[in-house]
Parts: structure tokens; sequence; C-alpha cells
């Protein structure tokens, strides 16, 4: 068995081949992308070509850096063939179809090195069947990897071992999706639809028919089974006009050939959508499906008239009770309310639940790998059984027999939650057993001691002699009381520790400083409070900098403004894979005010060949000026935020102990804090350099006169100001440019304006 992907080969470049293609060259995999000859086409290899270009053109962006493409080999499947020789790992992304996935299997067969891992990506046909007729070596090196689509952003990964495929392969292959990929790894059986199609295609299917019964319309059911019960805003039905309804069909038709009783009802395809699919009202792909956009607005199909209508919503007085409700609480409202919303949900998630239960041991071994396939892959907040043990077992088993039905003996049986402290209930051994954890995510909610705390956040000791600064205000929004602590964790690192790690476990790592502090002080010209402020956050991020012991960030998902400004003096910084960091100011009418400008000057002058100054800072300047926000760590690396040093952790799960281990390496290998130097700037002529782009945009009425005047401060500060061209300059008499420009920006108008904007819509204003 082969030790390490060195290099792969995708076979089918479709929707899901290219992806996965892609998300290969994300984690640094040459790729060989094969499919078929087109006849009567010259180009041999068009479509795996054709679906190379478009990687680059495509939203959500499969590539975490266009330049990635480059990884990606073209090749067909009749010329090209005998280069599966070289892959490690052969991945079948064709249609789905037995036939013709036999057909391509045999042929790697031939060609295949032995020992290489082979794999398919199939929804839901049986991994087994597929093997039939290969060679021993094959069988024992083949099983599923079910990706979920799009494969580089949903975190699930379905393994599917045939019982002749070798544990090895599974372990290695396990640890390849993990550590190497960042994917979220389950386990399941080799059944029809694995675990999450499995369970979301039932739920699915059983809201549509409660619907009809209910004479409900796609809207109101979406109006309920989105983020009010914890899963994605596009709920049920735009989730499925995304997927596609043709998709839909064959999935839900694979279970239904090889169910019985009432799973076969359940899972019967509702007319309606064969209607639809005969319409081409297959979903986004073509324009409409359960919706459509006529203009800005979105319309909703109407399943009587099969017209498009305005879109209705559920109003319930249970909906706006849950809506102030968390947790246990909120379930209990919503499902046990006699109102219309209650009896919809209470409708569809009982049979649901019951359905998981009844299908523990047969489509997974426990009910961890099922809550996690259902989170990971359909983007649940919770999984079925965690839901379930919120709504209490007993009342709902008890509602549940009162309706008619079956409950699954062992649930029954278990008498007490199906999760206890770390535990979950193993029905095979009627026990609690410890829920299997990856040993590389560091939980901050258990099993660290809090060392110290404040409103906005909270110092822990993660162990080993690392402590980690979490931030806890709500939407991690810098202000004086992260401040305080960014200061008080250095004091107690340089005692009492080897290193510090800034990171948390919220939704983004931080996305900026507290802007409705800072526009009231503005609005009051309160700019003596502003100024004070403003220095102790710069003086924070020198702490950061200069600290005796290493400090790291370990930034991911939105790290804008302030919390990226909390990561640029760091000794370190790993990124999670998924960091879209950016110094947004200038959206909200001001500059970085916590040293960002020089620190991403600094960053940019360090990587820029033979140090040119005008260079450096001409690309922090554009950088800062057009707010740009990396689409991935990759690309932060290329926009100067990160060096080539600094780490990127493809799971963000991973994040904290990876920030955590090179923390210590650091430690560990006589780190030292930064010599203080003085900083060589571009001066007046650099000023003047800067400006002209932004001038001429200005004259072309692409940028406002606000955007002008912001770009003239936040390029004076870059430029040190008015001295010559290669002066070099203290770092304090750069702080002292940034603060003057920051107060004088705060004091406009039109700042303030764009600050209001941002607080009460969320979006910047251009004025
Ligand atoms: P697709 O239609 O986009 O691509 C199918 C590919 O198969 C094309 O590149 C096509 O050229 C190739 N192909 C068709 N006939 C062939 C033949 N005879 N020989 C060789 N190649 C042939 O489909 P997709 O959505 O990418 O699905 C591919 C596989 O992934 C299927 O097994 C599907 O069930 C599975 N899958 C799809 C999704 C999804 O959301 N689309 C998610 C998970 C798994």
């Amino acid at each position: 068995m082969i030790q390490l992907i060195r290099k792969a080969a995708v076979i089918g470049s479709g929707v899901m081949g290219s992806g996965i293609a892609a998300h290969l060259a994300n984690a640094g995999i040459p790729v060989l992308l094969l499919d078929r000859v087109l006849e009567g086409e010259k180009n041999r290899s068009s479509l795996s070509e054709k679906a190379i270009r478009e990687l680059s053109g495509q939203k959500p962006a499969p590539l975490a850096l266009k330049d990635y493409a480059a990884l990606i080999k073209a090749g067909n499947l009749e010329d090209d063939a005998d280069k599966l020789a070289d892959a490690d790992w052969i991945i079948e992304v064709v249609v789905e179809r037995l036939d013709v996935k036999k057909d391509i299997l045999a042929l790697v067969d031939v060609h295949r090195k032995t020992g290489s891992i082979v794999s398919s990506n199939t929804s839901g046909i049986s991994i087994e069947a597929m093997t039939e007729g290969r060679s021993e070596d094959f069988k024992k090196h083949f099983l599923g990897t079910h990706f979920f689509n799009p494969p580089r952003y949903l975190k699930l990964l379905e393994l599917i071992p045939t019982p002749c495929t070798n544990p090895d392969v599974t372990d290695f292959m396990k640890s390849v999706g993990e550590n190497i990929l960042g994917k979220g790894v389950v386990i399941a059986k080799d059944t029809p639809n694995f675990i999450a199609n499995r369970i979301g295609t039932y739920g699915l299917l059983k809201t549509m028919h409660v619907m009809e019964e209910m004479n409900l319309s796609f809207g109101e059911a979406d109006s309920v089974t989105g983020p009010l019960i914890g899963r994605p805003k596009s709920a049920t039905f735009r989730t499925l006009d995304v997927v596609g309804i043709d998709t839909f069909i064959h999935v839900a038709e694979n279970v239904y050939e090889q169910a019985d009783g009432e799973e076969k009802v359940v899972f019967t395809v509702p007319k309606l959508l064969v209607q639809m699919q005969k319409n081409g009202w297959i979903g986004a792909k073509a324009g409409q499906g359960f919706f459509k956009k006529e203009g800005q607005t979105i319309l909703e199909l109407n399943a009587q008239t099969m017209e498009y209508g305005p879109r209705k919503k559920l109003k319930a007085d249970s909906v706006e009770r849950a809506k102030q409700q968390k947790g246990s609480a909120k379930w209990k409202t919503l499902l046990y309310a006699k109102d219309e919303a209650g009896t919809f949900l209470w409708r569809v998630l009982a049979p649901t639940l019951l359905y998981s239960a009844a299908l523990t041991g047969k489509i997974a071994d426990d009910i961890v790998a099922i809550d996690r396939a259902m989170k990971w892959g359909f983007g649940w907040k919770e999984g079925p059984f965690e839901i379930w043990d919120q709504i209490g077992r007993n009342e709902s088993i008890a509602r549940m027999e009162a309706e008619g039905l079956k409950v699954p003996a062992w649930v029954k049986e278990m008498k007490d939650s199906f999760y206890k402290y770390d535990c979950y209930y193993d029905p095979l051994t009627k026990s609690y057993k410890p829920v299997p954890q990856d040993k590389k995510v560091i939980y901050l909610s258990k099993g660290t001691a809090v060392i110290k705390e404040n409103s906005g956040a909270r110092l822990h000791d993660i162990g080993d002699g690392a402590a980690l600064l979490e931030f806890t205000s709500p939407n991690n929004a810098i202000g004086l009381d992260i401040i305080q602590m960014i200061n008080l964790s250095i004091e107690e690192v340089e005692k009492n520790y080897q290193a510090l790690v800034i990171g948390n476990q919220g939704k983004n790592f931080c996305v900026g400083a507290n802007l409705a502090l800072i526009l009231m002080a503005a609005q009051d010209e309160d700019l003596w409070e502003i100024e004070a402020t403003v220095k102790q956050f710069q003086q924070a991020m020198m702490n950061i900098k200069y600290s005796p012991k290493p400090v790291v960030a370990a930034p991911f998902g939105m790290t804008l403004g302030g919390g990226a400004e909390v990561c640029l003096p760091a000794a370190h910084i790993q990124a999670a894979h998924e960091t879209y960091i950016g110094l947004v100011e200038a959206g909200v009418g001001l500059i970085p005010g916590g040293g960002g400008n020089k620190e991403l000057y600094i960053r940019c002058l360090n990587q820029m060949p033979g140090e040119d100054l005008q260079a450096a800072a001409n690309k922090a300047f554009e950088t800062i000026a057009l707010a740009h926000v990396s689409t991935s760590a990759a690309e932060a690396r290329k926009r100067g935020f990160l060096y080539r040093s600094d780490g990127i952790s493809l799971n963000g799960d991973h994040v904290l102990y990876e920030a955590k281990k090179a923390a210590l390496h650091l430690a560990d290998t006589g780190y030292r804090a930064p010599i203080r130097k003085k900083i060589p700037v571009t001066g007046e002529t650099g000023y003047a350099t800067m400006l002209m782009g932004a001038r001429s945009m200005h004259t072309a009425g692409f940028i406002s006169d606000h955007d002008f005047e912001i770009a003239q401060k936040l390029a004076w500060v870059i430029a040190g100001g008015r001295v010559p061209f290669g002066t070099e300059v203290e770092e304090e008499y750069l702080l002292e440019l940034e603060r003057a420009a920051f107060l004088q920006l705060a004091a406009l108008p039109k700042t303030q304006q764009r600050m209001q904007h941002m607080l009460l819509k969320g979006k910047p204003l251009r004025n």
C-alpha cells in the first residue's frame, strides 16, 4: 500500500470531478484529469481542458488560488490511460451508472500500479458491485470516497469500505481526508445513498408529503425549516433548487428500488417533481424550480396551479416565541406547539428521528457517525440524535407512540439520553461509549483551565506550557476589554508560560473593532476618547510584536479590520485554509488604526524582491484602499498578509492545535523578539506615486471625493509623511501619523454616515 499521495488521477471532469480535482490542487497534490473523447472533436481532451479552464470563473471558487489550476493536467481515457500508473490515488467520478463505472474501473485495473488506491465518488451505487471481475489487489485497495458538492467547502467525506477493502487503506484514507484535504470523515456502510443522502432525502420527501396534506406552500415550509431550526438559510426547497431536481430524483429512486414497506411509500418520487422535471424546471441551473427570480423578487411555485406567485411565510405564535429561545427550550416550543408551524415541524421531524434510529447499525456503526454526517454534509447545526436529546426522550416517545409511530426497541430500552457527558449510547452493547475525538481538535469549551477572563476575552491554559487568548465579545468585535486582555495575556505568558496563541472557535476569527463605540465618540465630538483608544490598540499590537515569548495568531473565516491587525504583528500566523482576511476600514470611511498600515507595508517590503520600497508601498496601499479581502489563506499569502513561513491548516478544526504546535516549536528553538529597527519609507515621492492611480480613478468618476480623501490619508501614512524617499523612520512615528489620519477621518460627517450605514444595514455605503 502507498504511504503518501504524491499524485492523483480523477476520471470524469463534470461538476464533481472538476471540483475534486480543484480541491486536491488546493492541498498541493498534482492531478491528472481524464474524461472521454467526444466524437467528431479534433481536440481529444476537450472535455477536461474545458473543465480546467472554467474552474477559475466559478463561484464559489473551487480553487483557493487561480494559479493552482496549473497543478491539474488534462487528458483523455483513450490516449492517457497508461499515465494512471503514476497515480497513488485514482478517483472515479463519471456519470451515475453502474455499467459505465464498471467499464472505467476495468480500464483502471489494467493500468494502475500495484498498491495504488482506487475509489468511486458514487452518490449511492453499491461499492461492492463495482468490484465484480476486478483483481485481488484492486479489491483490497478500493473503497467509496463520497465528497459533497462543492468539494472545497462542504466538510463531509463519507468513506465506504467493502468487505474486501484492506482496513489499513480505510485508515490511511481517513487520515488523508482529515489531515490533507481538511474534511470531516465518517465511515459509512455500503447501503443505498450511504448516510447523509439517505436521511436527508427521507426528511425532504417527508416534508413534501406533510406539506401537501397540510396545504402549505414551499415558501411557508422554507420559512420554518432554515435557520429557525439550525439549518442553512436556503432551508429545504431553495437548497433543492441548488442541488437540482433531476439529481434529487435520481438519488430518491436509488433508495426506492431497494426499499419496501413504508420506506418505499416515502421514497416514491412525488408527481409534482416528475412534472417539474418534464417542464425543465429543475432548479437554479434552469433558472427556475420551486422558486424563480423576477428582477429582485423571488417568487414561489404554486403546486396546484403550477404558476409562480409571491413568496409566503408561515406566521405562528410558536415561531415568534422560539426566536427568543435557545437549545432545548426552543426545540420544545417548536415541536410541541399545537399551531400550524408546530404541527408541521413535528410531523416532519419525528419520523426523521425515528428513521435515523431505525437505520443505526445499518448505514453506520453508531449515532455519532449519523449526527456528524448530517451536520457536515447538510449543514445542520445539530444531528438527529442531538435534537432528540433536546426535545426530551420520555415526552417525545409517548407522543410518537400515541400517534401510532413505531419507536425502535433500542431507543425504548435506552432509558436515558443519547449522549451523556462525552459519551454516546451504543445499542449493540447497550452501554455508553466515549465519542471518538479527533486528536487535533482543541475544545475551548471543555478541558481547558481559564487563567483570566473579562467581558470580552478569556485566557486559557491549553497545556504543555501554552496559553490561548480567546475573544468572547459579540461577533468577537474588539473593544477596550479585549485590548486589556491582550496586554494581560502577554504579561502572564511572559511570567508563567512558553508561548501564546490568539484564536477562538466562534463563527469568525474577528470582524473588526467595535464600530458603535467609535461612532458614538465621533458623534459626541469626543476625539480625545477616540485618540486614547486608538493609542491603546496600537500599543497592544506593539506588545504582541515585541513579546519576549512567541505569539501565534490563528485566524479563520472572516478576519477583518482590527481582526487582521491582531494577526499582522504576530511572530507566526497559522491560518485556516478558509481565511478571509482584509483591512476593510475604508468601507467605513477610516483607515486601519491598530498599526495595520505599517505592518502590512513591512510584510510587503520583507517579501518584495530587492526590497523595492515603492512596490511594497503600492501593494499595501492598493490592498487597504480597495479594502481587498482574501478568498483563501493562499490568496492572503499572495497579497502579503502572510509570509511563506506562516502556516495554512487545510482542516479548519485543526488550526488551534497546529497554532499551538507552531508556538511551542518557536519557544523550543530559541525564539527571540524582533529587534526594534527603523523602517525605510517612500516619503513624498512615494506618496505622489501611490496617489497617481487613485487620482485618475477619481477624475474618471470611479471613486467618490470621500474615497479620494481616504486614499490621500492612507498614502500619507504608508509613505511616512513629508520625508525624502528612503528615509528610515521610527515605528512610533508611523503610528502617530496613523493616529492623526484616523482621527481626522473619524471627525468627517461622511465617515460617520458610512459607519452608521454599516451598523444599521451591515454593508458599506458609497458616499
Ligand atoms: P456530471 O454529469 O457533471 O459529470 C459526469 C462526467 O462523466 C462527465 O465528465 C462525463 O463526460 C463523464 N462521462 C459520462 N459518460 C461517460 C462514459 N461513458 N465514460 C467516461 N466518462 C463518462 O456529473 P457529476 O455531478 O459530476 O457526478 C459524477 C459522480 O459524482 C456521479 O457518480 C454522482 O452520483 C456523484 N456525485 C454527484 C454529486 C453532485 O452534487 N453533483 C455529489 C456527490 C456525488
